[in-house]
């Protein structure tokens, strides 16, 4: 897919909606680049910089890191040149502040955001997704115990690598996200609705089933087809 202008699609949904699993398998077939915001507190977690440090006693809480160190992560992430075609966000924004300082970032490179699909799940089914999330140590890549089985068990399909469960990924923590999601986070679905930026799906659907939907609604909002 070939466009004049940088795309830019703001995957929205509580933890474990599928943001992460989805944007993964887009990314290429949209030529876009995904950005996670959780993967790039995680990487400074590994490689102990004191970001990570700081990130490391929000998150083991459930808790957001602050606006502030947050913003900039991101957009230091996105002025690399591999973002230069456009950015799947993934996890970013999650505040109404991230949500206006996005806005600004793009409007000064002249841009704007194209689309922020909304994944819609029960808690029901987001707790089970999540206490029973696997990821890759080296890659990052995501599994389900159940729902998306790796082919040998604790092995990633795509490296090799051993998979581990989260520390933030235990039923007592994933409550906590759920309610900084409904407190924090969801009032950004009036702010993007406001502007008709805003497509709802299903996101309880199958994985294949969500990512058609989510092709079609994203190459109507690019392309107009
Ligand atoms: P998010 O990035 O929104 O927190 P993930 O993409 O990490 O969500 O998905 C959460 C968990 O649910 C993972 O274990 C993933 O394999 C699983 N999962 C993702 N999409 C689906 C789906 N449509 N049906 C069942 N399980 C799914
Ligand atoms: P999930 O896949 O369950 O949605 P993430 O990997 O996106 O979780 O985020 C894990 C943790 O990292 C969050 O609980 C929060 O502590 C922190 N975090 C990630 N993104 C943001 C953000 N945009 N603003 C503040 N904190 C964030
Ligand atoms: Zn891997």
């Amino acid at each position: 897919m070939s466009s004049t202008h940088p795309a830019y699609l703001v995957f929205i949904g509580p933890p474990g909606a599928g943001k992460g699993t989805q944007a993964a398998m887009l990314e290429k077939k949209l030529g876009l680049k995904q950005v996670s915001s959780g993967d790039l507190f995680r990487e400074n977690l590994k490689n102990q910089t004191e970001l990570g440090l700081l990130a490391k006693s929000y998150i083991d809480r459930g808790e957001l890191v602050p606006d502030e160190v947050t913003i900039r992560m991101v957009q230091d992430r996105m002025q690399r040149p591999d973002c230069d075609q456009g950015v799947i966000l993934d996890g970013f924004p999650r505040t109404l502040e991230q949500a206006s300082a996005l806005d600004a970032m793009l409007a000064s490179q002249g841009s704007k955001i194209d689309l922020a699909p909304v994944l819609t799940v029960s808690d029901d089914e987001l707790i089970a997704r999540l206490t029973g999330r696997r990821v890759c140590r080296n890659c990052g890549a995501t599994y389900h115990m159940i729902f998306n089985p790796p082919r040998v068990e604790d092995v990633c399909d795509a490296c090799g690598g051993e998979l581990y469960q989260r520390s933030d990924d235990s039923l007592e923590t994933v409550r906590n996200r759920l309610y900084v999601y409904y407190k924090q986070t969801s009032p950004l679905i009036g702010y993007y609705y406001a502007k008709g930026l805003t497509t709802f799906i299903d996101g309880g659907q199958a994985i294949d089933v969500v990512k058609q939907a989510l092709l079609d609604a994203i190459q109507t909002a690019l392309h107009g087809k």
